[in-house]
């Protein structure tokens, strides 16, 4: 097997970053305060197995039980457990294309199979997505979907979910980005789950903490397959904290929304397709050229954003929402080079 390939992350040198969809603020100063509190209780023990502070101020956010309520090592370790529980050997995981690229390589770790479904132009889902094969097991949709940003409806995504035979996980890592939330049907669907991240919406990526919301009878099967200890001291208080800050999110979204339009109106003015986004990113398209580089002689002054080419699908670039001082950086030399 490849292996997955994420995006470039130099630790070295200064780059304009928008190639991974990180948040370009820093996080809110709360969490950095209840770090440096756990850090003074000490190291010596170990973590709480079950991230009861985080999942106890989550509840109360999100308006669910804590036992609703599994914490993972970023959600891309919520990914992992879902996989493992759920999907052996030749068995069938299910998700949309193009999406998140993870997915196929936690389906090629289980020796298990993968089936996507392609987006058709409107980035909607055919029914295709939810017909029943013999040994599909689990399905992905992320909502917010990368690279596009474009959200199915709560009800588009329960029409799925009721014809669905197997679970269904709705990955949430941008939802807080978008005008609405799946987590409703968690409540009405025992088979539906919504996995969040505090890596985007946080700005915590370099925190590694997500979690995943279902009903209890499932989170107590999760629970038997996660590494005891996922979860590190640190990086429960830093989620504690960060989670209890809503009026930080709150504040941070206006802040990323505002320079998103911003970011969309420019590039169409470059002559670029852009497809809605919901998230804090935006896919865009050329028609008259190719982009690839475009990407590279960005990468040259060091601004990295993503450039993407799905096989028989085609490319294009995925730009984070940065700064508006590094969105204006990245617009000028994209015009530049063009
Ligand atoms: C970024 C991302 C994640 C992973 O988030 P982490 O919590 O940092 O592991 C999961 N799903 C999608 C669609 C993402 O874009």
């Amino acid at each position: 097997m490849s292996g997955y390939q994420s995006g470039e992350q130099p630790q070295a040198g200064k780059f304009i970053k928008l190639n991974t969809n990180e948040n370009p603020y820093p996080a809110s100063p709360a969490v950095a305060v209840a770090i440096r509190a756990a850090l003074d209780q000490g190291l010596e023990k170990y973590p709480d197995a079950m991230a009861t502070s985080f999942r106890v101020r989550a509840g109360e956010v999100l308006g669910v039980d804590p036992d609703w309520i599994l914490c993972g090592n970023g959600s891309d370790d919520i990914l992992t457990i879902l996989t493992r529980t759920f999907v052996g050997e030749n068995d069938l995981l299910r998700l949309p294309f193009p999406s998140y690229i993870l997915y196929r390589t936690l389906a090629e770790i289980q020796s298990a199979r993968f089936e996507e479904v392609r987006f058709d132009e409107n980035w909607k889902l055919s029914a295709a997505f939810s017909a029943n094969v013999d040994r599909l097991r689990l399905a992905y949709l992320p909502n917010p979907n990368s690279p596009s940003g474009t959200v199915l409806s709560p009800q588009e995504v329960q029409e799925i979910a009721d014809r669905l035979p197997c679970p269904l996980l709705i990955d949430e890592a941008y939802v807080d980005f978008a005008e609405q939330t799946c987590l409703e049907l968690v409540r009405q669907n025992p088979h539906v789950m919504v996995s969040r991240t505090l890596s985007k919406s946080y700005a915590l990526a370099g925190l590694r903490f997500g979690f995943l919301v279902a009903q209890p009878e499932l989170i107590q099967q999760l629970l038997k397959v996660k590494d005891s200890y996922n979860c590190d001291t640190l990086s429960i208080a830093g989620a504690t904290a960060a989670i209890d800050d809503q009026a930080w999110v709150r504040e941070n979204r206006t802040k990323v929304i505002a320079t998103r339009v911003r970011l969309a109106t420019a590039l169409e003015k470059l002559g670029f397709s852009v497809v809605p986004s919901q998230a804090n990113f935006v896919w865009c398209t050329h028609a008259a050229q190719p982009v690839q580089p475009l990407y590279e002689a960005l990468k040259r002054d060091r601004i990295l954003i993503r450039y993407m080419n799905y096989q028989g699908w085609g490319e294009g670039l995925r730009i984070s929402v940065g700064t508006d001082d590094q969105v204006d950086a990245c617009l000028s030399r994209l015009a530049s080079a063009m």
